[in-house]
């Protein structure tokens, strides 16, 4: 079968204007303003005038085994469903354990990938966990990232937060070390997902590694950096200095109440500083708890994120900080996919993949989703659930 969409108005992210897309089995084959074709295959012709065609949305932090637990067993977070994903607008995603690495296992979140991508779900996972030293599927970060597929970097390795190992510097600079030079042998980012807490010291043990060892602040991918102001005000310097950021999307009202920076708006003022967007990033940090701790570090309530909070907040960026959209879709395609380097998601381009989404331009819903070159949504309709949903 192949998929010939008219007249819709594409970014790609950069904005090219109408465009008609020509999609056979899972790739993009042609964009261009207007395509004839003489052919006696199938083809399935849908008109867009009107609708914005974009990328499949790369979410590079969801807790697909679920997370969580710091308040007991009853507090575990659910596992990830599959139509959850696709009524995020999510084709491409990474996976991670984070503050429990003895019940969660990263057997299990392998499988878990393994069913995602049986789902049509680009997934991918990071070996460890917020904890040092790592724990790993095979022993060691080398081996997960070299011999695993999906294994592309190692984290979150927490800092600055009192759920963390409390790792010194030459903990954290031995991991980077792993994850850089097997991140080279197998052609992967090697990245080092950074949770960073409410810790006093912020970003500053990365900036340590990176001042005085050979190994590159962008080696690093710290989230969660819009969790309270004084680290968000951090982050232009270390913008600056090179590195990248990721901004989380899931939150709740008690936790901005609390001092959290809401995404779109921390976008909104990171721009108004000319802050290089290409280091910028979202992540949903779908299905993790979301822990409201008091200063004396008491939990003090505990909900979920949702995968769904990514497209919300780039929408909250486009609608209500007047961002232009070509800009507030970066964060959430090509910039995740450049960090992980997976240079055929986050992008709509001729012989690239077809993970595609389509939008109302008024409303800014999420209207039919492409993954793989197959419809998984369409005309809001879900068409592909997980195999017990
Ligand atoms: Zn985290």
């Amino acid at each position: 079968m192949l998929y010939l969409l008219r007249n819709a108005e594409c970014f790609a992210p950069t904005y090219l204007g109408s465009q008609d897309l020509l999609i056979g089995g899972s790739r993009i084959l042609q964009i261009s303003p207007s395509i004839s074709l003489a052919t006696n295959t199938p083809i399935q012709e849908l008109d867009m005038r009107g609708k914005w065609i974009i990328p499949g949305l790369v979410d590079s932090l969801v807790h697909i085994t679920g997370g969580g637990g710091e308040d007991g067993f009853a507090s575990r977070t659910p596992e990830l469903k599959l139509s959850d994903a696709y009524e995020a607008g999510i084709t491409t995603m990474i996976g991670a354990l984070g503050t429990d690495s003895l019940t969660r296992t990263h057997s299990n979140l392998l499988a878990k990938a393994r069913e995602l991508q049986h789902g049509g779900i680009h997934c991918l996972c990071h070996t460890g966990s917020y904890h040092l030293p790592v724990r790993t599927l095979t022993g060691s970060i080398e081996q997960d990232i070299v011999y695993i597929p999906e294994f592309i970097g190692v984290g979150e390795i927490a800092i600055s937060d009192h759920r963390s190992s409390q790792p010194d510097m030459a903990a954290i600079c031995d991991v980077a070390a792993q994850a850089r030079v097997a991140g080279m042998i197998s052609g992967k980012a090697g990245i080092v997902s950074i949770h960073t807490g409410d810790g006093s010291s912020g970003l500053k043990p990365l900036l340590d590694v990176a001042n005085t060892s050979d190994i590159p602040l962008s080696q690093f991918y710290p989230t969660h950096i819009n969790r309270n102001p004084t680290l968000f005000n951090s982050s232009m310097d270390y913008l600056r200095s090179g590195g990248f950021i990721d901004l989380t999307t899931s939150t709740t009202p008690e936790i901005l109440a609390s001092g959290e920076v809401k995404c779109s708006q921390a976008l909104a003022a990171l721009l108004a500083e000319k802050a290089p967007i290409e280091q910028i990033t979202f992540s949903s940090d779908g299905n993790a708890s979301l822990p409201l701790f008091d200063e004396n570090n008491t939990l003090k309530g505990l909900q979920v994120g949702r995968v769904s909070s990514l497209w919300d907040e780039v929408r909250d960026a486009i609608q209500q900080e007047n961002i232009a959209p070509e800009i507030a879709l970066k964060v959430a395609t090509l910039n995740p996919a450049e960090v992980l380097k997976l240079s055929s998601k986050g992008r709509l381009r001729a012989n690239g993949d077809a993970d595609l989404l389509i939008i109302d331009p008024d409303s800014l819903a999420i209207e039919s989703v492409m993954s793989q070159g197959t419809w998984r949504i369409l005309d809001q309709k879900i068409l592909h659930k997980g195999p017990f949903e």
